[in-house]
């Protein structure tokens, strides 16, 4: 078989088993590394004892579990491009995944049978991996692929500057959520974080290093903005800056039915123009299942007690079981302090949440930002954050949103009474730049809705359950048609790939086979079969 051709669907699911609630173990496509590996330039950066190979042998999600024969820890970006060039002109190249965080949660950072690189090594030491440039009109910051967000914040906040578009957590790194998407409270106006990057210096499949942007070799530059991986490994983002503000009026307002939550959260989002001086910087939104409330904790960073005894008396006198929050951010400086009150004011005016149901916060820009290290703590220090996470996230059409909350949330999980968070707000399409690799819902709407359903598992069993309930939803939205498309997406089959790119999967094609011809790079996405597993099938 030619290297560059993609194996067929059936070859590919025999090569990945259905997950069962075990940790579920990825076979090695073919054991052992070219010995020769070991006498080049970058060997005394790789490991292959258990240690190592055991931290980089599954991630978050705990769903998965494949060990890499071993690690690289690069200095630097060529030491990456030196391992790819010596998998590339291997009789039988290898697979590598660079791994960020290992934030993921099935398995996309690892390499089993292969080499995974850990990212994190080159910002390590002395080495200026964030460099800000305040001057000039445009303010930017050139971010180590490796770098984490909190750290790309606390850096230009020393110049008064920051990104324009955030995740929730801020412990992941650049290179891992550009290659996603990045999804926040801010992408409404701002798009996903790959839409405000204006460089990208990649590793390609080949080893080749190459800096692209929307001008200069653009090909790549789209393709890897959202690309899983597929195309590149990112070393370097030049990231759009803007003024920092220095204080954030944090609110969630409660509602009880979803046509009135939702008529909101559009009327949120779909003022722009102008809106950062009527509206909020800041829009998403939650919904809690009736028994999450009863059975959840008894106070949380944002609610107290009280809090929570009111909206658990709230969820009992709706009879669907489920409550809203639309949360919403306002940025301001001290000496603006007064004219948030008014501007938050005569917002909350032109919404309808539940009377009375407003609760707010004000904090600072950081601890905004950086909000859900407060939960991390919390849930480390209960002993679940290091659980099974069987988390799925969806883009859903803003014209399908209320199928899939009757269908989903007032029907398949109505009863359930899952530990974990539920994320539902919306953004707006013409935000995204379709040319890049990160998928939405293809209906010609001008809204799609962020879903994320953020499991905790807290056992086997339960992990099971919530793979089930996922099905289901899975289920649901293939039979109701509603035109889903996953974020952060997990198939395992290639024909799965082929739906979630659509008619996107033709270019993914040949974009792979030009820049990564042996499909080297990010296996555990499972989208194109690498050389080493048609040798492992071959001799299995
Ligand atoms: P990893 O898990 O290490 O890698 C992810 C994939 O990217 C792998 O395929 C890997 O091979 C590849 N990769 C890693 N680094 C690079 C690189 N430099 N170049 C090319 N490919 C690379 N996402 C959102 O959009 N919005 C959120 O609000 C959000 N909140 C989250 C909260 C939590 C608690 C967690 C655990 C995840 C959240 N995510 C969110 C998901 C997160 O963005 C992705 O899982 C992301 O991939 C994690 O980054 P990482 O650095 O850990 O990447």
């Amino acid at each position: 078989m030619a290297r560059n051709s993609f194996l067929p669907f059936a070859i590919l699911s025999s090569f990945f088993s259905v997950v069962t609630g075990q940790l579920q173990t990825l076979p090695a496509a073919a054991s052992g590394l070219p010995a020769d590996l070991f006498g080049i330039g970058i060997a005394s950066r790789i490991r292959t004892d258990r240690n190592s190979t055991a931290k980089a042998s599954t991630d978050f999600g705990r769903m998965v579990e494949a060990a890499p024969e071993a690690v690289l820890h690069p200095a630097t970006p060529t030491d990456i491009a030196e391992l790819i060039r010596f998998s590339a002109s291997s009789p039988v190249p290898f697979p590598v995944a660079p791994r960020g965080q290992g934030h993921s949660w099935r398995g996309q950072s690892l390499a089993p049978g292969g080499v995974v690189v850990d990212m994190r090594s080159l910002g390590r030491g002395h080495r200026a991996r964030i460099n800000v440039s305040a001057a000039g009109a445009e303010p930017y910051v050139d971010a180590g692929g490796e770098q984490l967000w909190i750290d790309v914040l606390r850096a230009t906040l020393k110049h008064g500057l920051a990104p324009r578009a955030w995740t929730d957590y801020l412990r992941l790194t650049v290179g891992g959520t550009l290659s996603n998407a990045g999804i926040g409270g801010q992408a409404f106006r701002h798009g996903p974080q790959i839409a405000n990057v204006h460089e990208l210096d990649v590793v390609t499949g080949t080893g080749e290093m190459v800096t692209c942007s929307r001008d200069k070799n653009s090909d790549l530059f789209m393709a890897a903005l959202g690309g899983l991986g597929q195309f590149g490994v990112i070393t370097r983002a030049r990231i759009q800056l803007e003024p920092a503000p220095t204080r954030v009026r944090w609110v969630r307002l409660a509602y009880s039915d979803v046509v009135t939550f939702t008529k909101d959260q559009e009327l949120l989002v779909t003022v722009t123009d102008g809106a950062s001086e009527t509206g909020f910087d800041y829009v998403e939104g939650q919904v809690q299942l009736n028994r999450s409330l009863a059975e959840g904790p008894k106070s949380t960073p944002f609610f107290s007690g009280s809090d929570l005894n009111r909206l658990a008396g709230l969820a009992s006198r709706t009879g669907s079981g489920a409550i809203y929050y639309i949360e919403g951010a306002m940025y301001y400086d001290e000496d603006t302090a007064t004219s948030v009150d008014q501007k938050m004011e005569a917002l909350l005016e032109q919404l309808s949440f539940e009377p009375g149901f407003v609760f707010t916060k004000d904090v600072t820009y950081v601890q905004f930002l950086d909000r859900v290290r407060q939960e991390e703590r919390l849930l480390r220090s209960a002993g679940v954050w290091e659980v099974r996470h069987p988390w799925l996230n969806l883009f859903i059409p803003g014209s399908r949103i209320l199928d899939f909350d009757t269908g989903v949330f007032k029907g398949l999980l109505r009863d359930g009474s899952p530990a974990g968070v539920i994320l539902m707000y919306p953004m707006n399409k013409d935000r995204w730049d379709s040319r890049m690799t990160a998928v939405t819902p293809t209906a010609g709407e001008d809204v799609f809705y962020a879903v994320g359903l953020l499991w905790s598992a807290l056992s086997v069993d339960d992990a099971q359950r919530l793979e089930r309930d996922n099905e289901s939803v899975l289920a649901f939205c293939d039979q109701a048609a509603i035109g889903c498309k996953q974020y952060l997406p997990h198939h395992t089959s290639q024909e799965g790939w082929r739906q979630h790119f659509g008619a996107k999967w033709g270019r993914i094609a040949e974009l792979k086979a030009t820049y990564d011809p042996h499909a080297i790079l990010s296996p555990g996405q499972r989208i194109f079969p690498s050389a080493a597993e048609a040798v492992g099938i071959a001799s299995a």
